[in-house]
């Protein structure tokens, strides 16, 4: 199977091309795939019967995937998808919406970008679950697809994608690009740059490279301990001097881009969620154009808990008498584990939820 929504305007500019179709054939694809999120190649109604036919014949796919399973929380704001990829592999992508009144709502899609993932952060579920495979930027490129295909239909679009689902983005960095340059190239899907957040756990070579690519995507840093050995305990495949390379590399990421980089903070409760390691994270940050987003951490399997909301607050309140740009995440779809650290495909988070199935 070979999606045509992984496949760059210059390169679909190639396929008409070698189809012997002229130029605008091109544009009506593209149209088709990334703004009608047409189901079938047969369903390209812009195109000939018989350049249809030969698509088919050679393999292509529109650029969706089989839906395994759709659930929407409680208060219809979060649903979450399993999706089939060509080789049967399953990925989980979210969608949440937030309320904006007198207007439509701000819909972020959240992608996956590998199954399972080589990380290993001890409270994450992804991580749990090791690591599966990379994931092509068509694939991730579909998941942005199935939910433009269902808010669509009730005349709503995707406003944001944040590349913060299963798997670390950075390391599958060539395909991660490739899906940016898919979701942003106006003759494709058309996403505004700024409206991309890539979300890593710290690949520092590749925190440069993607400063150096040119484009106005928004970083995430997920830090997690203002110090390296609490750091290297919550993400075991941290570097020895991770912490101070983070910061340095954020540092150059915003003189290359402009871009404030936003360093997440999974709150665990007993863990790394002191005062006093609030402080030194205050320390840490003081002086640096960032701001901190505070996750109390969601209930995974691996039985790491959150912290009271009074010692959330607190922690919030040193960082920001110390002067650092700080906010507590909302929490979203905790009910149906798709929130942050919550996403794994097999047997372990397919609990019983009280959820509204969608297909
Ligand atoms: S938090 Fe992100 S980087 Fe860490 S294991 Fe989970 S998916 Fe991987």
């Amino acid at each position: 199977m070979t999606l045509l929504g992984g496949l760059l305007p210059a390169e679909v500019d190639e396929l008409t091309s070698r189809m012997d179709l002229p130029r605008y054939r091109a544009d009506q694809l593209l149209q088709a795939v990334h703004r009608e999120c047409v189901e079938d190649v047969a369903n390209i109604r812009q195109w000939p019967a018989q350049a249809r036919e030969q698509l088919q014949s050679e393999g292509w796919e529109t650029g969706l995937l089989p839906v395994i399973r759709t659930v929407v929380s409680d208060d219809g704001e979060t649903t979450k998808s399993l999706l089939r990829l060509g080789d049967g592999t399953l990925v989980e992508a979210v969608l949440m919406q937030y309320p904006e009144e007198g207007k439509h709502p701000r819909s972020t899609v959240c992608v996956s970008t590998q199954a399972g993932c080589a990380m290993g952060c001890v409270f994450c579920a992804t991580g749990q679950m090791g690591f599966e495979r990379n994931l092509t930027a068509g694939e991730v490129v579909a998941q942005v697809l199935h939910f433009a295909r269902f808010l669509r239909e009730r005349g709503e679009h995707v406003t944001n994608v944040v590349f913060m689902g299963m798997g670390e983005p950075l390391a599958n960095y060539a395909e991660t690009i490739r899906a940016i340059r898919i979701l942003t190239d106006p003759r494709a899907f058309g996403l505004g740059q700024r409206h991309i957040t890539v979300s890593t756990v710290g690949v520092v070579r590749s925190i440069d490279r993607l400063a150096s690519e040119g484009l106005q995507v928004g970083l995430a840093i997920s830090l997690h301990a203002p110090n390296e050995e609490l750091r290297q305990e919550l993400v075991p495949t941290a570097g020895p001097t991770s912490v101070r390379d983070l910061l340095d590399a954020a540092s150059r990421y915003f003189d290359a881009t402009g871009r404030r980089v936003t360093f997440e903070y999974a709150l665990i409760d007993g863990v790394n969620d002191s005062p006093e390691l609030a402080s030194e994270l205050a320390t840490l940050l003081r002086g640096r154009r960032t701001h901190v987003n505070l996750i109390p951490v969601n209930p995974t399997a691996g039985g790491y808990g959150r912290p009271a909301r009074k010692r959330v607050l607190e922690f919030e309140r040193i960082l920001r008498d110390a002067g650092i740009n700080c906010t507590v995440r909302v929490e979203k779809g905790t009910e149906i584990a798709a929130a942050c650290g919550q996403l794994r495909t097999d047997d372990a988070n397919q609990r019983q939820v009280n959820v509204t199935l969608v297909e």
